[in-house]
């Protein structure tokens, strides 16, 4: 049988090991020969190598019979039984460590916690609950639990996900005051995100605790989003390390909280005794991209090139993510091409990504298909950033080839993601009938991306029969209607002055009590993150933002654009739905954006929900009519608005 090389490597340090103590230990029935003898001191450097080496993927056989291998050499060189363990464990025969644990006629109070951190590890974590039991019944002072013995049972438990009493039997073997068993339980309710049990348990401890067991808890009331918790014990914590601050920065962003990962990664650069790590300069990045925050995007980046920082590719991925989503192709363009050499799939992906985010979606397949000539084989997610591409450029044809064949050519099966894709592609394109039957016949069911994407596939096509018949299943997928599909219907309803219609959605609407998503924009001007939402008047400069708002509409109004009230399916006056159009977001934005950047500075907005028609005819004219490039992020992607038109031909 071939092995891999990993094996090779293996069999030599055996050897090695072998030829230094050729004795054989006394205390296993497992030996391979007859002679024995006593055990011989350990090489430690030789032990190092041995105990990182892994056992390479092989059938289960063969992997029984290099566990033999390797047990025989671990008698023969006379290193102690629980050497063995973790090699079972890597090989998933734990089985076999417990024949050897059985047959053994030594064993230490080592080796059976060794046994007991080997079953915590398997995946039976159960069993570490049985033999922890047995070393109870043994009772005696060699062989009953020690503080480690808790620690790995305590970590069995949290891979069961309950509690098995193990904390009583803590406290009645009087464990309680041991840091070491504290830490492991403040984990252990940690991982259960039983926060107030670890909480009373870490504000309890007599020593103050360590650096890891306050990271623990901070990261546990991230990881359960509470910010709030997290940030003032952060704030309490004596000697936070970098990687403290990369799990504050980290848990800000999973939380959406964007602007306070920024402001606590800037309090970082002020601490002369940490410096970023990776995972904190990416994850500062990401927030930026959230934001759509291009000054302090670049600001980063600066400070990663000043400071030498190795740029991997990790940093590579997220600057490039940055720099599209804040609307900076160029200098996505910049970095990418700068790690020519070094490219790997992640950066190849989020380029071709973000080159679908804007909408060129020719030169994203162009890249995609130099990708593959360069030998580079794609993923499930790069597969969705060529079809969002061809789905963002109506694509068709290209589109309807990747994803029929991106089984066949490249073993990815198609996942709901990519469903989503061609669905939504067709659906855009016209091809209503051939993406219903798509959603219909796939193996797996439809979600709530997919029976949107028809329903708006339907709005643009203006098909309102089928939207209705699609409705049920959106309801049915997403009672709450968070995507705000009820508003698409009784627009549609509008739209054809079905006014019945209307009436009937906004009763269901009121009756089930549905929260739409707020929508908000926000623009970065000289750094700082400015954030409206509709008919805000919150801002410092509301006041001159209004006054800007009645000049716009006033000049737009001359150069023939009236604003599209369709949307707004409430019977309002008309005078009464200009006023709403008036006052969405977007328009505010870019409002304080043109009053308070210079002339011929591009304003850029990044919008949380879709754009709706007005905005985007609006913002069509303000480019023309005050010269101005106007770039605004919307869920799904960006528009570019230049000299009257947009760079998404008002296809999205
Ligand atoms: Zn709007
Ligand atoms: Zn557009």
């Amino acid at each position: 049988m071939h092995f891999p090389c990993k094996v090779s490597l293996r069999t030599r340090a055996l050897k090695l090991i072998a030829n230094q103590h050729p004795e054989r230990p006394p205390f296993s029935r497992f030996s391979t020969g007859s002679t024995t003898k006593l055990v011989s001191p350990v090489n430690r450097p030789l032990l190092d190598r041995f105990s990182t080496l892994k056992v390479p993927p092989c059938s289960g056989f063969a992997k029984a019979v290099q566990l033999k291998q390797i047990h025989a050499q671990i008698i023969t060189s006379g290193l102690p039984l629980h050497k063995l363990f973790p090699f079972c464990v890597e090989s998933g025969n734990i089985d076999y460590a417990r024949i050897a644990f059985d047959r053994a006629r030594v064993l230490c109070k080592f080796d059976r916690n060794a046994m007991l951190q080997a079953y915590s590890k398997s995946a039976v974590p159960e069993r570490a609950l049985l033999l922890f039991r047995e070393m109870l019944a043994v009772g005696d002072h060699d062989s009953g639990p020690d503080k480690y013995s808790f620690t790995f049972l305590i970590a069995a438990c949290s891979r069961l996900d309950r509690s098995c009493n193990c904390h009583s039997m803590v406290v009645k073997k009087g464990f309680e005051r041991d840091t070491f068993v504290k830490n492991s339980l403040v984990s252990m309710y940690v991982s259960f995100g039983a926060m107030e049990d670890a909480r009373k348990l870490f504000d309890g401890m007599t020593e103050p605790g360590d650096v890891v067991l306050w990271t623990t808890m901070v990261g546990g009331y991230m990881k359960f989003g509470m910010v709030g918790l997290a940030l003032e014990l952060f704030d309490e914590m004596p000697d936070p390390n970098d990687v403290t601050w990369g799990v504050v920065i980290a848990g800000c962003v999973k939380n959406g909280r964007y602007k306070d990962a920024l402001s606590i990664f800037y309090d970082m650069l002020q601490c002369t005794n940490v410096k970023p790590n990776e995972a904190s300069l990416v994850c500062a990045l990401s927030a930026c991209a959230h934001l759509g925050a291009l000054d302090q995007g670049k600001w980063i980046h600066v400070y990663v090139d000043k400071r030498g920082v190795i740029c991997s590719s990790n940093l590579a991925t997220a600057l490039i993510d940055m720099y599209m989503k804040c609307g900076s192709i160029t200098h996505a363009r910049r970095v990418f091409n700068s790690v020519s050499s070094r490219k790997d799939l992640l950066s190849w992906t989020s380029m071709i990504t973000g080159l679908a985010l804007h909408g060129l979606g020719r030169e994203a397949v162009d890249l995609f298909l130099h990708m593959l000539d360069v030998g580079m084989k794609p993923d499930h997610i790069t597969l969705i950033g060529v079809l969002n591409a061809c789905s963002h450029s109506g694509l068709v044809d290209q589109g309807r080839q990747f994803f029929h064949g991106m089984q066949q050519l490249w073993g990815i099966v198609p996942t709901v993601e990519h469903y989503g894709c061609i669905v939504d592609l067709l659906g855009r394109a016209g091809f209503i009938d051939e993406a219903v039957n798509i959603a219909k016949c796939m193996p797996v069911e439809p979600d709530i991306v997919i029976w949107r994407a028809l329903l708006s596939a339907c709005r643009i096509h203006g098909n309102l029969a089928l939207a209705e018949e699609i409705m049920h299943h959106v309801d049915r997928c997403d009672p709450l209607d968070h995507g705000g599909s009820k508003i698409l219907l009784s627009s549609m309803y509008a739209s054809s002055n079905c006014w019945d219609g209307v009436a009937r959605v906004r009763g269901t609407m009121c009756k089930q009590r549905i929260q739409l998503v707020p929508g908000w924009s926000s623009i970065e001007v000289k750094g700082v993150i400015h954030e409206f939402v509709a008919g805000d008047r919150t801002h410092p400069r509301a006041a001159d933002i209004y006054q800007k708002l009645d000049e716009l509409f006033n000049r737009l109004q001359a150069v023939g654009y009236s604003p599209s009230t369709l949307r707004i399916s409430f019977e309002l006056s008309e005078e009464d739905k200009e006023q709403a159009m008036y006052w969405h977001s977007e328009k505010l934005a870019v409002a304080f954006g043109l009053l308070s950047t210079e002339d011929g500075f591009p304003i850029r907005v990044v919008k949380n929900l879709r754009i709706c028609e007005d905005c985007h005819s609006a913002m069509k004219a303000i480019s023309r009519v005050f010269g101005r490039e106007i770039i605004v992020r919307d869920r799904s992607r960006f528009h570019n608005f230049k000299q009257g038109s947009c760079s998404c031909r008002d296809y999205w």
